[in-house]
């Protein structure tokens, strides 16, 4: 058997969005995924849902896998022939243990890939508006830890960064604030010289505090700072309230979920993020094309399509039965809302009838309200409303199944979310079975046969978006927690 190969991989300091492209296309071939305490849920949510996924990581009490065992782990999986991606914090080579892992992977002859990372002891206090140098205040920057393997800084470290006068940042330091004022203030450092802790850094639950040597201790603990977080000392800190752009991002503490298939998942996720919202895309169903034969196209007054997934099935099925889409003829299409129209349009049918209220019901009675035979092109197991519609209004039509939606298993429990967004009542299924103990303190629904199915399954906290759209979907969070 062939050794496999490892890549040690910075995964950024929370956000998903500032994951390297290098990063995300290692991690989407990875085999086992060997992954921190730091490395944040929308990066998880990133590795292929085949991959072995190992959480080596301290957790609420559980200690931490040792440095040794991870060693070994890494190797051992790497000798047996996998892809193995190890995931860590920040950058893999700044206080990661990098490089411990490095070594071990050449005394074992194991090929080896390094991916660098966003650390957090930037990106931090950035995303705090405080720039670690600033022309004129400071000039160069000194990241040190607050805990060694020995134990705190040595005092010679800082009569040295006391002579330094540049920004002094401190990892692994929430529970060194007094430690590092009073070293600090008795090498010279005036207690107005401004400080300020950035916990938890780049995530919806980002909390900063900006103080000074002299009353950052008592500060803190009237904060309950707790780790992680950034702690930086420097003139540079006082830029902190100026530069607060992460302020103006109506939606940088939603944490919010995105249960739709992986494939749907761009456009909602770019939506969010420009807000600034820390996405994990979780998809809990996924699509699976079904190898329909297609009926003739030309004996039905109206063709509809009730999801941009089934007009793509349709046209593969199509494609794949040589035939082509001439053969529509005359026939009238129906769009069930914007997102199907959009998929029919890119493939050069523009749609005769999108309901004004974009659900399964609407389209029903619109179509009704037309007249005429109706092909339905939709999932095996679509909501039965739009068809219940038909039939209660003696409608004559067929339905033909295109694809069916499968519930994906989660491959990690996602924690702290502050919000789901379903686009479908399979999404609602798919969500209580990926994550059957996860409470989502709000459900956003995109209409309300999703909202009905979410209701029916014990979701708490529903909202339906004002028109089926993403754009009213996202709405919703905007608009939560306003007056
Ligand atoms: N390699 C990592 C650092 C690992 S040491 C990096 O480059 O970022 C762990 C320390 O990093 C934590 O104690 C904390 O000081 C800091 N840290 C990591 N992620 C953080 C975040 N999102 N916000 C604030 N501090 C963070």
């Amino acid at each position: 058997m062939s050794v496999g190969k490892v890549w040690l991989v910075g995964a950024g300091p929370g956000d998903p969005g500032l994951l390297t492209c290098r990063a995300r296309e290692v991690l989407e071939r990875a085999e086992v995924v060997i992954f921190d305490r730091l490395v944040g849920d929308g990066v998880l949510a990133l590795m292929p849902r085949a991959a072995r996924c190992i959480d080596v990581g301290k957790e609420g009490g559980r200690h931490p896998v040792p440095q040794r065992e991870i060693e070994a782990l890494i190797v051992r999986e790497a000798l047996d022939g996998r892809n193995v991606v190890r995931l860590k914090g920040g950058d893999p080579f700044l206080f990661g243990r990098g490089g411990e892992e490095v070594e071990a992977l050449l005394a074992h002859g194991i090929p080896y890939e390094v991916v660098p990372g966003v650390t957090s002891a930037v990106a931090a206090p950035e995303c705090a508006g405080i720039p670690v140098t600033h022309r004129g205040l400071a000039n160069s920057l000194h990241i040190v830890t607050a805990h060694t393997k020995e134990g705190g800084i040595a005092a010679q470290d800082y009569d040295a960064l006391a002579r330094l006068n540049g920004t002094l940042v401190f990892l692994m330091g929430a529970t060194a604030i007094a430690e590092i004022c009073s070293q600090l203030m008795s090498r010279g450092f005036a207690a107005d010289t401004p400080m300020a802790a950035v916990e938890r850094g780049t995530t919806a639950r980002q909390r900063a505090l900006v103080g000074t040597l002299g009353d950052f201790e008592r500060k803190a603990s009237d904060f309950g700072l707790r780790p992680p977080a950034v702690i930086l000392v420097g003139a540079v800190a006082a830029l902190a309230s100026q530069f607060a752009w992460r302020q103006t991002l109506p939606l940088r503490d939603k944490k919010v979920l995105v249960t739709r298939p992986a494939n749907r998942q761009g456009r909602l996720s770019r939506m969010l993020r420009d807000l600034g919202a820390e996405v994990v895309e979780f998809p809990c169903i996924a699509a699976v094309p079904l190898e329909t034969k297609l009926p003739p196209l030309d004996v039905h007054d109206w063709i509809g399509f009730t999801s941009a997934t089934g007009v793509e099935c349709f046209f593969a099925r199509l494609t794949a039965e040589g035939r082509d889409v001439r053969e529509l003829g005359s026939a009238k299409i129906a769009a069930v809302g914007p997102a199907t129209a959009a998929a029919l349009r890119e493939r050069g049918l523009r749609p005769d009838l999108i309901p004004a209220v974009y659900d399964g019901v609407h389209l029903g009675a619109e179509l009704a309200k037309r007249g005429g035979s109706v092909l339905l092109f939709r999932a095996l197991d679509g909501s039965p409303e739009l068809t219940e519609t038909l039939r209660g209004r003696g409608v004559d039509f067929d339905e033909v199944p295109l694809y069916r939606t499968e519930t994906l298993a989660a491959p990690f429990q996602p924690a702290d979310v502050d919000a789901v967004l379903f686009t479908s009542a399979s999404t609602v299924r798919g969500f209580k079975k990926a994550c059957p103990g996860l409470e989502a303190p709000l459900a956003c629904c995109i209409g309300v046969q999703t909202a009905r199915e979410a209701e029916r399954l014990g979701l708490k906290n529903i909202r339906v978006a004002a028109r089926a759209t993403l754009e009213d979907l996202v709405n919703i969070l905007k608009e939560d927690g306003q007056p």
